[in-house]
């Protein structure tokens, strides 16, 4: 008879090795994290196992989909998340977009990965250096269809800038890098009742990250700071920036950095999820 340990090694050797994703077992957020954590660390020391990108894993995959985490972050070539996290095929629900903004797609397609995917975590990934916030940031001039992607990220360096009135414009990008994942988390569960829902429920976690370019390590940021508020806020308008919220419950979770960047939009009346933002932001051009 094989043991467990035995089982697991056979299947590591098979490429099919998930440590979490085993068939039929349903990893809760802690596991997801972990899973994360580690490939992460295995991906910033070059030691990669690379593992469930093979034909077996294809053939599994083609059956279904059942990835543990939902990712969503930017569209810059340098940090996929399948890669960064050395994860395999079907392993991360994820969804890239400039400047990893919340805008209506980007969270019907992250209620798709949650709520019919399942998976237990969601995580918002910002990094260093993001071209978009710092476009933002420097006041440059955009064109096309940009000024309608970028409205989402105006908010947040404006509370980074409201946050840290000190800084300089070069120094106040890290802090708005920040604050743009806290503004893409308090724009989700805004405006997404089913996202508030599994996480009141406790079948979802949502976290903030950002990947360093320079290191390849991703910096864990916690849950927003005002999750509490925005969970039992309901929808403010999109991408206001409200001052600074309460702390929260969640301090428990919260980043370990001492100032995050506040999102919360203060408590409002709870209204039905939005399909639609009251005010389109992306233009109707194809
Ligand atoms: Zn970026």
């Amino acid at each position: 008879m094989r043991n467990k340990y035995t089982v697991l090694l056979w299947l590591t050797f098979a490429g099919l090795a998930p440590g979490l994703v085993q068939a039929g077992e349903v990893p809760d957020a802690d596991q997801a994290l972990k899973e994360l954590q580690k490939g992460n660390a295995r991906f910033a020391k070059g030691k990669m196992l690379q593992l469930r990108r093979d034909q077996i894993r294809l053939e599994e995959t083609a059956k279904g989909q059942h990835p543990f985490v939902t990712v969503l972050t930017c569209s810059d070539s340098r940090l996929p998340p399948e890669i960064v996290f050395d994860q395999g095929l079907g392993d991360v629900f994820t969804v890239r977009v400039a400047g990893n903004v919340a805008d209506v797609d980007e969270i019907g397609t992250i209620e798709y990965g949650v709520g019919h995917l399942h998976t237990p975590l969601c995580v918002v990934l910002g990094h260093t250096a993001c071209g978009a916030v710092t476009a933002v940031v420097k006041g440059a001039e955009v064109h096309g269809n940009i000024p309608a992607l970028v409205d989402n990220i105006v908010p947040a360096v404006e509370n980074a800038r409201q946050q840290h009135p000190e800084l300089s414009e070069d120094q106040l990008i890290p802090a708005a890098i920040e604050a743009n994942v806290f503004q893409s988390i308090s724009d989700l569960l805004t405006h997404s009742e089913e996202v508030r829902d599994l996480v009141k429920e406790g079948k979802l976690r949502v976290l903030g990250a950002v990947y360093d370019l320079q290191t390849g390590k991703v910096r864990w940021l916690g849950v927003h700071p005002g999750q509490a508020a925005l969970l039992h806020g309901g929808a403010a308008s999109h991408g206001e920036a409200a001052p600074a919220a309460a702390k929260s419950a969640e301090a428990e979770h919260a980043p370990e950095k001492a100032e995050p960047a506040k999102h919360a939009e203060p408590a409002a009346k709870h209204e039905e999820p939005v399909k639609k933002k009251a005010e389109p932001s992306r233009g109707g051009g194809h």
